[in-house]
This record gives C-alpha cells, sequence and structure tokens, in this order.
C-alpha cells in the first residue's frame, strides 16, 4: 500500500469491549492503517470494516447488550460489512456454537460449527507454524483455548488446517481465526484483511 492510498484508505475499527483489541490496533498502525477502536455506536461511524478480537466470547456477547453496539453491529455486518473474528471473534461469527454459554449470541455470519475451548484443557494454548493459502511462507500461529471447528458449510473456503482441522476459513467478507494474529509480529493475516477492502 503507497501513502497516497493510507491516506485515503478504509477505516478499520476494532471491537474494545473486551480482550485482545489492542494489539490488533499495533498491528494495523504498524501497516499505515486508519484503525480505530470501537467501544459504543458512535465509533461506527465512517467505519468500513471490523474486527472482532480474541478474548471471553460470553463476556463480549454480554457487553454486547449492554454497549448499546449489538443492533446496530448485526445491521452492519448483515449487510456485509468485511469482518475478519479472531478466536472468541470467530465464535462471535459463527453460525453455531457447542459448548457455549445458553445466553451468549453472534452474528451468525459463516457457516461453520466451532466448539468453545474445544482443544482441551492440556492444549488450552499452544503455537504452531500453519501454511496459509495466499501466503508464500508459514505464519505462526498462537492458539489459546482457542474454538475448534467441527463442521464447514460447503460455502466455507478453508485458508488453513492444523491436524486436519480448518482453523482458519473465509466466506465472502468474513474471514475467522481460531488463533490470534495479532500476538505475533507478522502483519500478513492483516495485511491481507486490509487488501479486501482495496482491492490491492
Ligand atoms: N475460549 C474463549 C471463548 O470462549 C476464546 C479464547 C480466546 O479468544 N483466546 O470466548
Amino acid at each position: 500500500m503507497n501513502r497516497s492510498a493510507e491516506a485515503s484508505g478504509p477505516v478499520v475499527g476494532v471491537l474494545a469491549l473486551q480482550g485482545a483489541f489492542s494489539t490488533h490496533l499495533e498491528r494495523l498502525a504498524a501497516l499505515g492503517v486508519d484503525a480505530r477502536l470501537v467501544k459504543q455506536p458512535e465509533h461506527l461511524d465512517g467505519v468500513d470494516a471490523l474486527i472482532l478480537p480474541g478474548g471471553e466470547s460470553t463476556t463480549m456477547s454480554m457487553l454486547l447488550d449492554t454497549s448499546g453496539l449489538r443492533d446496530p453491529l448485526s445491521d452492519l455486518l448483515g449487510d456485509g460489512m468485511p469482518v475478519f473474528g479472531t478466536c472468541a471473534g470467530m465464535i462471535l461469527c459463527a453460525s453455531n456454537v457447542l459448548d457455549g454459554r445458553p445466553d451468549q449470541h453472534g452474528f451468525d455470519l459463516i457457516d461453520i460449527t466451532v466448539r468453545r475451548n474445544g482443544y482441551g484443557r492440556q492444549l488450552d494454548s499452544f503455537e504452531t507454524d500453519l501454511d496459509i493459502v495466499g501466503l508464500d511462507t508459514p505464519f505462526h500461529a498462537v492458539f489459546i483455548r482457542a474454538p475448534r471447528v467441527e463442521r464447514v458449510g460447503v460455502a466455507v473456503e478453508v485458508l488453513a488446517e492444523h491436524d486436519g482441522i480448518p482453523v482458519l476459513v473465509r466466506d465472502g467478507t468474513c474471514t475467522v481465526a481460531a488463533f490470534h494474529p495479532e500476538l505475533t509480529h507478522d502483519t500478513r493475516l492483516h495485511e491481507l484483511f486490509v487488501a479486501q477492502l482495496t482491492g490491492n
């Protein structure tokens, strides 16, 4: 992305109710992307795309209600605003969630079934190098109490797998990762997300 494209480039909002939002902001800043934190409905003004970060999906679900963000976000995302959901953000985008709390609700944006904390206790956290469609070299991925993808719909593209299980998937403008791409200094997945917005 050149500097003039940066100046007039897309604005990426990072949902900042809870969790690992500030590191997403750092990665976007490193790419020269105009990024801002979204904590209340007014912060959505002028936002072209959204990142839903990792953290705790049950808490985020509750805070979506108390902040008043659930309805405006549902409308924008339902209308096709590009979104990148990571870890808890993947859970918030999934059509089906297993082992969720009965009172947690997401945005139903991508036809996948995920199991919360599905990697089990001894593997609550692990790191691994992933081959990812669209990247020339492996991406170091950090999994923290990650959701496990148990089913992907026919329209869903699998961009990366770990041990035969999809961990990065996309359907149109919705991309979701079971891991935390913001926790390393590798900005390539953020770059791919932003490139989708600018057509670069
Ligand atoms: N286990 C968390 C949840 O259910 C997700 C973990 C994460 O985002 N690192 O939301």
